[in-house]
């Protein structure tokens, strides 16, 4: 099955709907790092939850979604673009008990949602985790920055992450709001989606199985996948942007410059020569320059 992103509106009711598999992308997300199974659904529903929200916040360029704030994980990050190239990491520093976000944070958690589009201003939302799913966290974010009704259906397990999200639109000229009725119809149907059929169908199935007496109108799926954007270039670059000395003195210390990715986990090596070329004449490396 192919990890994508599925948007779909209903032709006589005001409510848009997105549906999002994205099993290989999560697997590459949670390899070679050892997380604790919390960590590693937490990371796979903030995965779904990042690509819904790709679409929903309606830019061109980069997204990031992170969970922040005290206890045993301090940090968990979702990085993406509007062509759904995903990756993520999170930041484990003490024994994890629990999946409540509010006990796992201390009640002294935030969601910040960073959006830097291609043209104008970077803009950021901010959301208290006060709830114990992020599916409820995000909610409450839609009522009060956007007055929206809005469910999330994240639904993670070892090897699958998975979502539904229905949103009520703002009335237009075309068409009023969706009455509570309505809603809570639409509510009530995609609620029958057992995780298994989410893990297993394929899209169509799935929408056909939902909302097979309503009117629904499907866009072209997006393929979503995971991507590091980390390169031996960028790591160059963060090699001359620490200054020569600097580097000499790792170099004097260590014998090399060995750089992480805490994304993906690969490693990039540095000889002694390879540092002298690069601050002897940077632009010999850059192949990009010619
Ligand atoms: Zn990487």
């Amino acid at each position: 099955m192919k990890d994508q992103l599925n948007r779909y509106l209903f032709d006589n009711i005001h409510v848009r709907g997105e549906l999002v598999q994205a099993h290989q992308a999560y697997q590459d997300i949670i390899a070679n790092h050892n997380y604790p199974v919390e960590v590693q659904h937490l990371l796979g529903e903030l995965l779904v939850a990042t690509s819904m929200l790709t679409a929903l916040l309606k830019f061109e360029g980069d997204i990031a979604v992170q969970l922040q704030g005290e206890g045993p994980m301090p940090l968990a990050v979702v990085n993406g673009n509007d062509q759904q190239q995903l990756r993520g990491v999170a930041r484990v520093v003490g024994e994890i008990t629990t999946s409540d976000l509010t006990e796992l944070f201390n009640n002294k958690g935030y969601m910040v949602i960073t959006i830097t589009p291609k043209q104008g201003e970077r803009y950021q939302g901010i959301v208290a985790l006060d709830k114990p799913t992020l599916s409820e966290c995000l909610e409450s974010y839609f009522m009060q920055s956007e007055q929206l009704k809005t469910h999330f259906w994240l639904r993670v397990d070892d090897q699958h992450a998975a979502g539904i999200m229905l949103q009520a639109l703002p009335s237009d000229e075309d068409q009023a709001q969706a009455s509570a009725d309505d809603y809570s119809h639409l509510h009530q149907l995609t609620a029958t989606i057992k995780d298994q059929e989410l893990f297993e169908l394929d899209a169509t199935d799935i929408l056909n199985r939902l909302y097979h007496q309503e009117e629904v109108r499907v866009f072209e799926p997006q393929s979503l996948s995971y991507v590091c954007t980390c390169s031996r270039d960028r790591t160059e670059g963060a090699i001359i942007s620490i200054g020569r000395e600097e580097a000499e003195s790792i170099l004097s210390e260590q014998g090399h410059i060995e750089m992480n990715c805490d994304y993906c986990n690969s490693s990039y090596r540095f000889s002694a020569s390879d540092v002298a070329k690069l601050f002897n004449d940077p632009q010999q490396n850059d192949d990009n320059i010619h």
